[in-house]
Parts: structure tokens; sequence; C-alpha cells
């Protein structure tokens, strides 16, 4: 480089924000800080933008491995696809699903009688389903905030341990530590966390409205906030060590390729966040917090269901299991007789299958699913294998909350450590998932230009 050509990249780093990771989180914090004025470089590790909004494009019908449902309140994701002229559709109507317990397909109507229902009578009409949100409907919780209100602190407990105060039985519990999808096992899952995902669903379902996708795939916002910006996201960069020293900010990738800013923001998980050397070293409170979040498990395949199989009145599309397969989903093809089925499983049923190779769990989910749902045999075609948990850039689903982990630490995983910034969905106050990744950018983006103004 010239002597006046380094001057040039000198001052334009002076005034450059670099934000590492380009799922929602970091693409609207690009976003908002391109509009405000800064110059923006996004740094994305994967060879795609989007992270866990992630569409299989491959796949007929492209069914989403990340990233399904658009809530209705979710204001800005709305709003955002909107101005970039995206279209944005009703999620198709689903077909009617049942339940796999202890091997038996149970349909809903029969589930009050049937002696896998381990309920108590006052809660036998409630199907395994449903049993939480039930258990919830006390909420103390009046906002989709109040969750990080010292006063409810003492709600930050675990959830098995407040199920089985409300008389729950051993196998009731088994029963419903399935499928909680917010904890990998309820044991290691505060009750307060679940309380506030019951508010913000009750908000959801407040406003009478269905839930939404992006027509042809969910990934087509992030790839449109992308192109939105003057700067294309550097792809296929994984940032290794992030530096400042002299005035500047230094962002090494795997590669080899350093960019200099005057900024940082991390916008990506905290797995990811952890393995790259930061100096100077964060606050030891804050790098704790850091280690300490943990992740959902989650595991999927995707098949593809060249007819509609299932006939018989003891046969459905979807089923929520007890067995290590955990939930089956089955969405329609609009305008066709097929449909995408994804095998859901999580938490820590996901282990057993994690540790084997990916051909052997492929295998042996696929015979666990054709032991459970014959109809499926010879009607159904293998699509593909997603593994949330190993993924380098992720590491697991969405944050999950232990007891007591929101009192200890959920504050320091966003405060700001001298020009280094902190967002992404862990780190949303009032929402979670897509909307909680776009909310943490609002926030990143005005401690940014607090800081640099
Ligand atoms: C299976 C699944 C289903 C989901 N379903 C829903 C749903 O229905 N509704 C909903 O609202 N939410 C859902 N979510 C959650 C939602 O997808 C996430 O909350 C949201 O997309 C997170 O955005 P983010 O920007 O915080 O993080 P991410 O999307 O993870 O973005 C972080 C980015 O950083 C990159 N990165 C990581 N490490 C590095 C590195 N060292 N260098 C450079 N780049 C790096 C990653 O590749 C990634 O692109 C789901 C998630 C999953 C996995």
């Amino acid at each position: 480089m010239t002597a006046s050509a380094l001057n040039l990249e000198v001052a334009a780093a002076a005034r450059r924000v670099i934000v590492i990771g380009a799922g929602l989180s970091g693409l609207r914090t690009a976003m908002l800080l391109q509009k405000i004025g800064f110059e923006v470089r996004v740094v994305e590790g994967r060879n795609r933008v989007g992270g866990r909004v992630f569409t299989l494009d491959h796949l007929s019908g492209h069914p989403e491995a990340g990233s399904n449902v658009i809530g209705p309140n979710y204001g800005r994701i709305l709003d955002v696809a909107n101005s970039l002229k995206l279209a944005i559709e009703e999620s198709p109507r689903p077909f009617a699903s049942g339940y796999i317990i202890n091997g038996e397909k149970i349909s809903r109507e029969s589930w009050p009688a049937s002696l896998q229902n381990p309920f108590p009578s006052d809660l036998k009409k409630i199907t395994p389903d449903r049993i939480v949100a039930t258990l919830l409907k006390k909420n103390p919780l009046q906002g989709t905030s109040d969750w990080r209100k010292p006063v409810n602190k003492d709600l930050d407990v675990s959830a098995i341990d407040v199920f089985r105060a409300s008389g729950l039985s051993n196998e009731a519990l088994k029963l419903i530590d399935s499928n909680n999808s917010y904890g990998n096992s309820l044991s290691e899952t505060s009750v307060l966390a679940l309380y506030r995902v019951s508010r913000s669903y009750e908000r959801a379902m407040s406003m009478k409205k269905k839930v939404f996708e992006v027509e042809n795939g969910n990934m087509r916002l992030p790839e449109r906030m992308a192109s939105s910006l003057l700067d294309p996201p550097i792809l296929g960069e994984q940032v290794i060590s992030v530096n400042r020293s002299d005035g500047f900010t230094r962002v090494k990738t795997y590669s080899g390729k350093e960019i200099l800013g005057d900024a940082v923001v991390f916008a990506l998980p905290t797995s990811a966040l952890q393995k790259i050397h930061i100096e100077p070293q964060l606050p030891s409170d804050q790098a704790q917090a850091f280690e300490q979040l943990s992740y959902h498990k989650i595991l999927q395949i995707h098949l593809l269901a060249q007819e509609l199989f299932w006939k018989s009145p003891q046969d459905y599309a979807g089923y929520w299991t007890n067995g290590p397969l955990g939930r089956i989903f089955t969405r329609p093809i609009p305008d066709s007789e097929k449909a995408n089925i994804t095998i859901w499983i999580n938490g820590d049923s996901c282990d057993q299958f994690v540790s084997q190779s990916r051909e052997q769990a492929i295998s042996n989910i696929l015979s666990i699913y054709y032991k459970q749902v014959p109809e499926a045999r010879g009607k159904v075609t293998f699509g593909e294998y997603i593994d949330w948990i190993t993924n380098p850039f992720n590491e697991g689903a969405w944050a999950i909350w232990g007891p007591g982990d929101i009192g200890r630490y959920a504050d320091l995983l966003y405060r700001p450590s001298g020009r280094y910034f902190f967002a992404g969905e862990h780190t949303a106050y009032s929402n979670a998932g897509m909307e909680g990744a776009m909310e943490s950018a609002d926030r990143v983006v005005i401690e940014v230009l607090r800081a640099l103004s």
C-alpha cells in the first residue's frame, strides 16, 4: 500500500464500525449505523448471511432449518421486510397432528381417557403439548420485559421443582420434559424463563393474527438486508482475534485478513464469541457470563413426503412424541400433494445421536422413525440432516436460562466494554428469537452512538 493509500485507509478506519456476524442482529446493526452515517464492515464466518435463519433452498418446498415462525408481534421484522419490499405471507394451514406416547399413537380426542395419560384428574383433558402453558396460566409477569426485573428474582428457580410442587407425578414430569424448547432438561430450566416465553406468546396471540413467513423462505430477509448495505458483508472469513491498540481496533480472520476500525459490534452467540481472542481482555465477570450461558440443543432430519400417506384414521401427518425423536412436524407444500417433514429432536435427547457419525445418526433416527411411523416407509425421501449443536458458528439453537442464571449474569451479556459492543438474540430484553435479534441491534446502535459521536 502506498503512503497516501495508507493514510486514506487510516482516516476511513477512524469512523468505521466492524460488525462480526451477518445474522439478523449484525445486519440490522449495520443497516442502522449506515443510515446514521457510519462506515460499516460486516464480517461473516459462513459463506452465507442469515446465521440461524437458514432456508434449505436445495429441497422442494424450501423448508426452514432455522427460524421458521414470524409472530404477528414481530414489529421490526415486519417493518424491515416491508421497507425492503419483501413479500410476507401467512404460513400454510398445518395438517392435524397426534401423539405417540410410549410407542402408542393417540389422537387429541382420545388423550383424556388414554392409559398413557399421567396427568392428575383436573388436567387430564390437557394434551402434552399444552400442559406447560396451562401450568403457567397464572403468570406473575405483566409485560414481556418483566423477567428482567429484580422484583421477580424469586421465580428464577428450577421449573421441575415448581411443577412438582403443583402436584405432578414423576411420570407426568418426565412426559413434560420430553419436548421442552427452553432448556435441555426441565431441571436446568428457570421457570422465570418459561413465564417470559408464555407472556410473549400470549401477547402475540392477543393480536388475533396468524403467524407469517417470508415468501420463498425466511432467508430472503437477511439476504435483502445484506444487499441494502453499501459495503456487502465479507463472507467466509471467520474472525479469530480482535485487538485494540494505538487508537484502532484490528479484527483478524482465520485466513489472515485484517480489518481496521474504531469499534466492534460482536453480533454472534456467546458460544462462538468465546473462540475469538480479545485484547484487551474483557472484564472477568463478563467473560464468565459468556462462558456460562447455555444454548438449546436441536437436531433435525428433513424429509420430503412424496404423497400424503397418513390415510388411515389412526395415522397423523405430525406427532408430538415422548420418544427420542421429540416432534415430527409436517408442512404442506402449497399446490402439491407433497409435504415437508421435519423430525425435530430437542434437548438432552440429542446427546445419543450427536456422539455418532453423521451417517450412523441419520440411519438410527430413520429406523426409529419408521418403527413409530411405519406408514411412511417408501413414501418419504431423505433431504437433509441438520446439527445445530456442533456447528462452530453457534453451538446450539438459542440461549437458554438455567435456575439463577438471569439474575446472575443476563445484564452482563450486553455491557459495552471500551470500544467493544454486544448484540444478538441472547442480549434482548423484551423479545426472543428473530425479533429479539433485531431489538438487540436497536440497543447496540444507541450505545455505539453514545460512545462515538
Ligand atoms: C432450529 C431453529 C429454529 C428457530 N425458530 C425460530 C422461530 O420460529 N422464530 C424465531 O423468532 N426465532 C427462531 N429461531 C431463533 C432465531 O433464528 C435466532 O434468534 C436469530 O436468528 C439469531 O440472530 P443473531 O443475529 O442473534 O445470531 P445468528 O443468526 O447466530 O448470527 C450470528 C452470525 O455470526 C456468525 N459468526 C459466528 N462466529 C463467527 C466468527 N468467529 N467470525 C465471523 N462470523 C461469525 C455466524 O455464522 C452467524 O451468521 C430459531 C433458531 C433455530 C436454530
